[in-house]
């Protein structure tokens, strides 16, 4: 999104007060990379339509979107995965301290090694992709069994600050994430299974629809 057109989105949000407020801040002091306000309202708006029951969180950080998400959704059951072992214990005190411990139920380890785990949680209406952005794919062949008919696969930073649309990366490792993220749009836009489209809000959302069988 354009950098007026976005900042003026974001002037018009209502500011986030109390808990919230306190791990945006903490998330700026410590470099924990959570989702911007724009694009988590815009996820949110969506899944307030959806409604989903149950979803599954790839990227936890300190348990940011997790609240939010339960917060917008009504009787919402986050299942959420996190590698880092201080971001996995900073997100346990912040959930307790909200009170949503019995919403949100945080899985720690490396997401590609947690599948038996988290079946355990499903079958899931809708899964969100927030981690290593080398990894989309794997994470969505590994979870997508693990969607229900016509559940929703969202997926985080799929144009990556305006990379993937073909502003120049400033350094070679950059340019490898996003080859590796304009991969995984074309791959996902191509999938028989699934119907997706990419909102340019925030870092770039994409929606994907599972497709019923008869189809
Ligand atoms: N969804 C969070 C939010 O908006 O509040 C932000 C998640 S942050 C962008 C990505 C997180 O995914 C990081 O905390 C990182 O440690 C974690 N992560 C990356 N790769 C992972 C993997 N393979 N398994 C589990 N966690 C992973």
């Amino acid at each position: 999104m354009k950098d007026d057109i976005h900042d003026y989105i974001e002037s018009l949000l209502t500011p986030r007060e109390g808990l919230l407020d306190e791990m945006e801040q903490y998330a700026a002091e410590h470099r924990v990379p959570i989702m911007e306000p724009v694009g988590i309202d815009t996820l949110l708006a969506v899944l307030k339509l959806q409604n989903p029951a149950r979803l599954l969180e790839i990227g936890t950080a300190i348990g940011y979107s997790a609240l939010r998400m339960t917060a917008a959704v009504p009787g919402l059951r986050v299942t959420t995965l996190e590698r880092d072992e201080d971001r996995f214990e900073k997100a346990n005190q912040y959930i307790s301290r909200s009170g949503d411990q019995d919403r949100i139920h945080i899985l720690f380890g490396d997401a590609l090694e947690l599948a038996e785990k988290a079946a355990e949680d499903g079958p899931f209406d809708a899964i969100f992709i927030d981690a290593a952005k080398g990894q989309y794919r794997r994470f969505f062949e590994l979870y997508a069994p693990m969607l229900k008919q016509g559940g929703v696969i969202y997926s985080d930073n799929v144009l990556f600050k305006g990379y993937a649309a073909g502003v120049d990366a400033p350094t070679k490792r950059i340019e490898k994430m996003v080859r590796k993220i304009t991969d995984y749009n074309q791959w996902l836009m191509a999938h028989p299974g699934y119907d997706t489209s990419i909102i340019p809000s925030g870092d770039g959302i994409a929606i994907s629809i599972k497709r019923s069988e008869e189809k």
